[in-house]
């Protein structure tokens, strides 16, 4: 029997092959390859998907975060308080910026606990980072009244939260600015690297376009030190048709998950929940388990194969050794880290796939 795999982006492709192609070829024939008419129309279409006055394409959702963190104005020596739970690369892009991770334990849906901020703050604290992890929304509006009552910027990481609403708004148009990854697996994903920031502010909408290009805005005049992060035109000429199906392909992807939800039944195994009032899109679907290893174990062996969202915490990892964390700092991120699985999830799973990893849990 075919093993299942935890992602399988050819059906990503395979469903919308002909407009994919069209698009593909369209740019290759049209002679222009960077920052073009392509990018313009991605960047118009996706600001206004998410709700925001402005998009910017960029490389990478590293990029997008490390340029937003910029843009708001971290600095050497500045904090930023983000969950401990997160992809390294939410930290990297405080890092990137210059500034100083600091981090907290989330609440029981992996998201950033608007109650665990304040203790956090200090004379030095800039900004916060919500990452609406594995696509389920933080808190936002506590967490937005916090940032306003101490001053502090908001940065929403939404790499893996593309269309998930928070309330009436979806993620990335609460906060100051809004950081995409486009990764050929994210739920809006592209064929190779690909970036966004979304923000309503002229000035930092203006000052991303300006570092992502060598820190022009006029060609060759250089305001200052940038870097070279663009969205190519193919990205976005392919990122456009993605964009075109999203609403389908979240619904896919909630359908997945109810399957899932309604379907797996066994006491080892904690499921996802979804806060009151939160919205979920299922970047990952991600349960717990105390004897994780020996039931990813058991997976394998019988043809399903899972992963781990993450398996050392940033706060432990050896790139952040010198912010001096060790372990038992933050125990309930080192909790998850140590229980919870990935199981297969992504757009095109078929109901006989996930009955053979229901089946499998289930026996477990
Ligand atoms: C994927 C991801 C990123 C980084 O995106 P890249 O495009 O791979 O640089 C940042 N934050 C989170 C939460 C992610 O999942």
């Amino acid at each position: 029997m075919e093993r299942i795999m935890t992602n399988r982006l050819d059906r990503g492709f395979f469903k919308y092959q002909e407009e994919f192609e069209a698009a593909a070829v369209r740019v290759l024939r049209s002679g222009w390859y960077i920052l073009g008419e392509e990018l313009k129309s991605f960047e118009e279409a996706f600001a206004s998907y998410i709700g925001s006055k402005y998009a910017v394409g960029c490389g990478n959702g590293l990029d997008a975060l490390t340029l937003a963190c910029r843009a708001a104005g971290i600095s050497e020596g500045d904090e930023v308080i983000v969950q401990g739970n997160t992809f390294i690369a939410s930290a990297m892009g405080i890092s990137a910026a210059g500034g100083k991770p600091v981090f907290v334990e989330p609440d029981e849906y992996y998201q950033l606990d608007p109650t665990r901020i304040e203790p956090h703050i200090t004379e030095r604290t800039k900004a916060v980072m919500a990452v609406h992890l594995y696509g389920q929304t933080a808190r936002m509006k506590e967490i937005k009244s916090l940032c306003d009552k101490h001053g502090l910027r908001l940065i929403e990481d939404c790499a893996q939260s593309h269309g998930a609403y928070a309330g009436e708004k979806i993620s990335g148009s609460i906060g100051d600015i809004g950081c995409f990854s486009f990764y050929p697996s994210k739920n809006l994903g592209c064929f190779g690297d690909g970036g966004a920031v979304v923000t309503d502010s002229e000035e930092y909408c203006a000052r991303i376009r300006q570092l992502r290009n060598y820190g022009s805005s006029v060609r060759y005049h250089n305001e200052e030190l940038g870097v070279n992060s663009r969205l190519d035109e193919i990205q976005a000429a392919l990122l456009k048709v993605r964009l075109s199906h999203i609403k389908e392909l979240t619904g896919e992807r909630k359908a997945a998950a109810a399957l899932y939800d309604k379907a797996i039944d066994n006491p080892k195994v904690i499921k996802p929940a979804v806060r009151d009032g939160a919205d979920h899109v299922y970047h990952q679907y991600v349960i717990r388990c105390k004897e994780r290893d020996a039931l990813a174990e058991h997976l394998k062996n019988r043809g399903v194969d899972t992963i781990i969202h993450y398996p050392i915490p940033p706060h432990l990892s050896k790139a952040y050794a010198f912010l001096g964390y060790k372990e038992g700092d933050l125990p309930i991120t080192e909790e998850y880290a140590k229980t919870v699985l990935s199981i297969p999830m992504y757009n095109g799973i078929t109901e006989e796939e996930q009955g053979r990893v229901i089946e499998a849990i289930n026996e477990f």
